[in-house]
């Protein structure tokens, strides 16, 4: 067969884009090499629909290894006694959790989109919206959570499940006084942990096990592994909300979210993209990823005291995860404007909404600024000042094409020193 020259050819452009600039998108990392190699191998071609020592098909003794490796692992990450890691992403792990717990129709209660939630916590253009009844809390002016409000709603509209969890907030959660308000109305709570995942891993956050129900994330955010999706319970538990199971039997609440699994929302497992799990959560149990979730809150802090000393202003003037928020107003400048410039000078980021922006989501106020990724190339905390003087000369020259070709081929030079998967040539 001829070699695919047009596809690798682009493959190999996109790993020149990704060694050149400056990635700064919050919610993306860069895999180990050993990772990246699990992903193309030969488990692709298995089918194995059900679970280990329960499959649908044959062949599957060698299969059932690698899933099972990646279970144990991620349930000594977390503590957890069961684990879930067949969800193709994110997205996918939240269809399960509420096709598990949620009748249609039934009410939950979410963060707002516009104020650091995610889709699939209750936006209308998404299933979890249309689905189900979704009402939101929102965070306060200073930016934080607003527990108050979302106490109120809670004992107002009794929610079948409250989620906490968020892709554009900066602050840590208070889980325990969500747990206390689910008690009080008998709510299920889910964490989705998508983002600060990696840090709560590495025991720098408050850890949201002991008060949520159920917990899911992705795995490769600031957990650092494949694109995908988990679930897992720290304590898995009979439902006292009696949910039961398609057939109406009466389940535990892991065997209701393997269900919801498959064949609940998904058909066959990619065993490959587990293996590369397996692989990352390998990395994830060893010293030096503590080591690497430090670095990313140094660098966090590091970063946002140098955008604090330019005049920008932060949402909540601070960060405690691996990521900030930016209102670009005082500086005069759209979120798009500044996503669309910082471009062309290969700095990635994204507009993002403000708490009360007055933009369309399309436009915004703010971009989203995350530091996962470079601290994975090995920038520490005196790069910061760095990276946020040359986003600061794209800002303030915006409209100066020859200033922001200078800072992009700057960009390029000083990320030389931070060589990218050097074993691919
Ligand atoms: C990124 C994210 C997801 C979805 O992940 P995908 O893998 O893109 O589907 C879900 N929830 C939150 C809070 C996220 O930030």
């Amino acid at each position: 067969m001829q070699k695919d020259t047009l596809v690798f050819d682009l493959i190999r452009k996109e790993l020149d884009r990704q060694r050149n600039g400056i990635e700064l998108i919050a919610s993306e990392n860069f895999t180990s090499l050993q990772v990246m190699q699990a992903m193309g191998t030969v488990p692709t071609n298995k089918y194995a629909e059900g679970y280990p020592g329960k499959r649908y098909y044959g062949g599957c003794e060698v299969v059932d290894e690698i899933e099972n490796i990646a279970i144990d692992r991620l349930k000594k990450i977390f503590n957890a006694s069961w684990a879930n890691v067949q969800p193709h992403s994110g997205a996918s792990a939240n269809a399960a959790v509420f096709l598990a717990v949620m009748k249609p129709g039934e009410k939950f209660l979410g963060l707002d989109l516009s104020m650091g939630g995610h889709l699939t916590h209750g936006s209308p253009a998404n299933f979890s919206g249309k689905t189900y009844q979704a009402l939101h809390y929102g965070v306060t002016k200073e930016g934080i959570v607003d527990y108050d409000q979302l106490e109120a709603k809670a004992r107002a509209e009794k929610p079948k499940m409250i989620i906490c969890g968020a892709s554009a907030y900066s602050r840590d959660w208070d889980y325990k006084r969500i747990r206390a308000v689910a008690d009080e109305v008998g709510a299920i709570v889910f964490a989705d942990i998508a983002h600060p995942a990696g840090l709560i891993a590495s025991g720098l956050l408050n850890d949201p096990f002991d008060h949520c129900h159920i917990v899911s994330s992705t795995t490769h955010k600031t957990l650092r592994g494949p694109r995908g999706g988990i679930i897992t319970l720290r304590h898995d538990f009979e439902n006292p909300w009696g949910i039961k199971d398609p057939k109406g039997n009466l389940r535990t609440m892991s065997q209701l979210l393997d269900l919801a699994v498959f064949p609940g929302s998904q058909g066959g497992p990619l065993e490959h993209v587990i293996a590369a799990k397996a692989v990352a959560f390998g990395e994830i149990l060893s010293e030096d990823f503590k080591a690497y979730g430090k670095q990313v809150i140094a660098n966090a802090q590091a970063m946002a005291a140098a955008f604090n000393k330019r005049g920008y202003q932060l949402i909540s003037n601070g960060t405690d995860n691996h990521l900030m928020l930016i209102d670009l107003r005082n500086k005069n400048l759209t979120g798009k404007k500044a996503q669309e410039t910082l471009d062309k000078a290969h700095i990635t980021l994204n507009k993002n909404a403000v708490p009360f922006d007055d933009k369309s989501p399309f436009v915004t106020s703010g971009i989203r600024v995350g530091v996962p990724a470079i601290t994975t190339r090995g920038l520490k905390e005196p790069h910061m000042e760095t990276v946020v003087h040359l986003i600061d000369r794209v800002l303030m020259n915006a409209d100066d094409e020859k200033e922001v070709a200078a800072v992009k081929g700057e960009v390029s030079a000083f990320m030389q020193q931070f060589p990218l998967y050097p074993e691919l040539g």
